[in-house]
């Protein structure tokens, strides 16, 4: 099956569900880069929450994108300006958004599932995020399930939308 947006001939290995508070939900066929516009697409559509100022001025923290350590760098730096991770070499990243303590929300659980002989075999990671198009927090889990071939990942917006995007593991990547 081709990805439903118009004009793309890219396979349809990626279901986004978004389901709304009022229950309302809407499921999309579509490839890896327009799994990644739906999500952004259904979070532009929800409300900004009312005026909170602890909702304003979240911390920053840059990562690696690949390896995860914390990196010296400003998350306004232009991609073209990165330095290679000093520990791997990559220049993907990871900006961790953390609110203030006062909110008691910024606490992030992983979990992971082992197998003797096999390893890792699926991991879970749940953390408190901050959507930035909507100035409010969200929560974000991804199940990454080697075993299963299995990436899930579920965000649950400050008015409680629901945005799930799953697919194959090894789909799960640019075309
Ligand atoms: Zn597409
Ligand atoms: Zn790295």
């Amino acid at each position: 099956m081709n990805c439903q947006r118009a004009a793309c001939s890219e396979e349809a290995n990626h279901t986004v569900t978004v389901v709304d508070p009022a229950g309302v939900t809407a499921v999309s066929e579509v490839c890896f880069d327009h799994a990644r516009s739906a999500k952004v697409e259904a979070t532009r559509s929800r409300p900004r929450p009312p005026h909170r100022p602890d909702f304003i001025d979240p911390v920053t923290a840059v990562e690696c994108g690949d390896c995860r350590i914390p990196l010296e760098e400003s998350s306004s730096l232009p991609t073209g300006d990165r330095q290679p991770c000093p520990v791997c070499g990559s220049v993907a990243r990871h900006v961790a958004v953390t609110l203030h303590d006062t909110l008691g929300l910024s606490e992030s659980i992983n979990a992971s599932v082992r197998r003797p002989g096999h390893g890792t075999i699926a991991k879970v990671r749940s953390e408190d995020s901050f959507t930035q198009d909507l100035q409010a927090p969200a929560r974000v889990e991804r199940l990454i399930d080697h075993e299963h071939d299995l990436y899930v990942e579920k965000i649950v917006l400050w008015d409680d939308t629901i945005i799930e995007t799953r697919a194959k593991l090894t789909d799960h990547q640019p075309g």
